[in-house]
């Protein structure tokens, strides 16, 4: 075998006879081709030289050029291994950043699995101190998890059965890992007992929890609350629900394709509504960020119909003369769809996108769905109509609707929403506490204190009159949503937050199939915000 030692005097260290055996299958390619791949691959410096190569190689038949192509294909090889060499290092780098946490969290993670079998997972408490899950040891050594409420934190707690959800599965890392002191670890150890993994404190307050159970009743839907100055979540109720100490048994029945009751979908952060009039306040801000006065007037006669397109006020009520305020208070469709034709479409859905829409929400709320909004400059005027009072395509969530009427209570600013308040060892010998953060301005101090005086009005001469107490100020806004094109049947919504001596809580509430926010969501927030005025901190 015969080569020029020119070409190969610049290349990795490889050895060439070897390259050259695995090179043979491409022993009949076209010679020109060989030729330039070679001279390319190698370093810069051999452009000069490659006239001069090319000369000789001219001569050459199809078997002196093995080493060539042999040496093309060493190239091409040292490339993908450089090339998935930094592939692994981006992936590497993309995994601590991103994706570490909730592999380290998942139950598929084979290290949390082995962590399982050694410790006794810790417990969850409420802020108030009750326990809500824990783990009990059976006499034979068995362990089993219990829920000593049943069905009253089944969607916030969640389960460890055929996979997890709520806070076993956010919290799964710190629920396997043990702080306690070393001595009593090794005490344990010594007597051949399990240590048990950390406590979990969340941010629900067990009053806040109950009193957001009952009040939604029978129906169908959720209820959630959040302290807007520090994003925690003191209450979070999903109906239908489940029994988290019986769904092994039950859990055929409830995920079964015959079942349509959902009863393991947490409606709070994965409910997919459309928001009815609760949307007025997306309406309402955009209106007056382009210029408009809190003073406009407008002129409801119960009904108002443009481009082959009608729409009615609730119970085809009459407004008569109001301003952009009253038509808020009143929540007058006829008078929002007419705000709504004024508005520049790209700059209201920039609007609704700095309000969280079309954006996934804060991670802290566990798996939750982003809420929808479709007009993007091409709407027709029916559906900018029916847009503006909450209709059309759009779609919420609940949380996501919580976390909007939070900023406004919080002079615009959304804090980061959470449902752990401290992790805490078994023996209370560590704890660590989660320190409230800022998640995001959704608009300004300004904007929000006429949202806020807005919202104000509705209670004070609007739909939710009924919120009027002495023992706290509450704002708010109702909606109905219809839910099937032609129905009449509509979800009943309310989303507002009350004001005691300084203590602010929010709320989302949603009734499915309750009919005006006003008759059964309304009624819902009061008992909830009774129960808060009376709690001492
Ligand atoms: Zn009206």
């Amino acid at each position: 075998m015969r080569y020029d030692p020119d070409l190969f005097d610049d290349l990795p260290e490889v050895d060439i006879h070897d390259l050259s055996r695995n090179g043979r299958d491409s022993s009949s390619r076209n010679v020109n081709q060989g030729e330039d791949s070679n001279v390319n691959s190698s370093r810069g410096d051999h452009r000069n030289r490659k006239s001069n190569s090319k000369r000789k190689m001219s001569s050459r038949n199809t078997k002196d050029i093995k080493n060539p192509t042999s040496i093309r294909e060493a190239s091409i090889i040292t490339y993908l291994f450089l090339l998935m060499f930094l592939g692994m290092i981006l992936y590497f780098v993309y995994f601590m950043s991103l994706k570490s946490d909730s592999f380290i969290a998942s139950s598929y993670n084979p290290r949390m699995t082995a962590q399982a079998s050694k410790l006794i997972r810790g417990s969850i408490e409420t802020s108030d101190g009750k326990v809500i899950a824990q783990s009990k040891v059976n006499a034979d050594g068995s362990v089993e998890r219990n829920y000593p409420y049943n069905d009253l934190y089944a969607h916030a707690v969640g389960y460890t059965i055929k996979g997890m959800s709520g806070l076993e599965k956010t919290e799964n890392f710190s629920l396997l890992e043990c702080h306690s002191s070393f001595l009593l670890q090794i005490q344990n150890d010594l007597e051949g007992k399990k240590n048990t993994g950390d406590t979990v404190v969340s941010t629900l307050h067990s009053k806040l929890q109950e009193v957001s159970y009952n009040a939604l009743g029978d129906s169908d839907g959720a209820v959630i609350t959040m302290d807007p100055s520090t994003g925690k979540i003191l209450s979070m109720v999903s109906k239908p629900d489940f029994n988290p100490n019986t769904l092994a048994s039950n859990w055929e029945e409830l995920t079964s394709e015959d079942s349509t009751s959902s009863a393991l979908l947490n409606r709070a952060t994965q409910g997919q509504y459309a928001p009815g009039s609760t949307f007025k306040i997306v309406t309402a801000l955009e209106y007056l960020r382009e210029g408009h006065s809190l003073e406009d007037s407008f002129t409801c006669k119960g009904s108002y119909t443009n481009d082959g397109y009608t729409v009615h006020c609730a119970a085809n009520e009459k407004h008569g003369e109001e301003t952009t305020e009253s038509a808020f208070a009143n929540s007058c469709n006829v008078a929002f769809s007419q705000m709504g034709l004024t508005l520049d479409q790209k700059k209201w859905k920039t609007t609704a996108e700095e309000l969280l829409f079309n954006t996934n929400l804060p991670k802290s709320l566990g798996t939750s769905k982003k809420s929808s909004f479709a007009i993007d400059g091409n709407a027709d005027q029916a559906t900018v109509m029916a847009t503006a009072f909450g209709q059309g395509k759009t779609i919420v969530s609940p949380a996501h609707m919580l976390l909007l009427t939070s900023a406004i209570a919080n002079d615009g600013v959304l804090m980061e929403p959470t449902l752990v308040d401290s992790i805490r060892s078994a023996d209370s010998s560590v704890t660590k506490t989660i320190d409230k953060t800022k998640y995001k301005t959704l608009m300004s101090k300004e904007e929000a204190s006429v949202m806020q005086s807005l919202m104000r009005s509705v209670v004070t001469e609007g739909t939710a009159t009924k919120l009027h107490s002495d023992a706290y100020t509450a704002y708010g806004k109702t909606g109905s949503a219809e839910y099937e094109t032609g129905s009449k049947d509509t979800h009943s919504w309310f989303v507002g937050y009350c004001n005691v001596n300084g203590r602010k809580l929010a709320i989302a509430v949603i009734a499915e199939g309750q009919g005006y926010g006003s008759s059964y969501a309304v009624p819902v927030a009061k008992k909830v915000f009774d129960t808060f005025s009376t709690l001492e901190n």
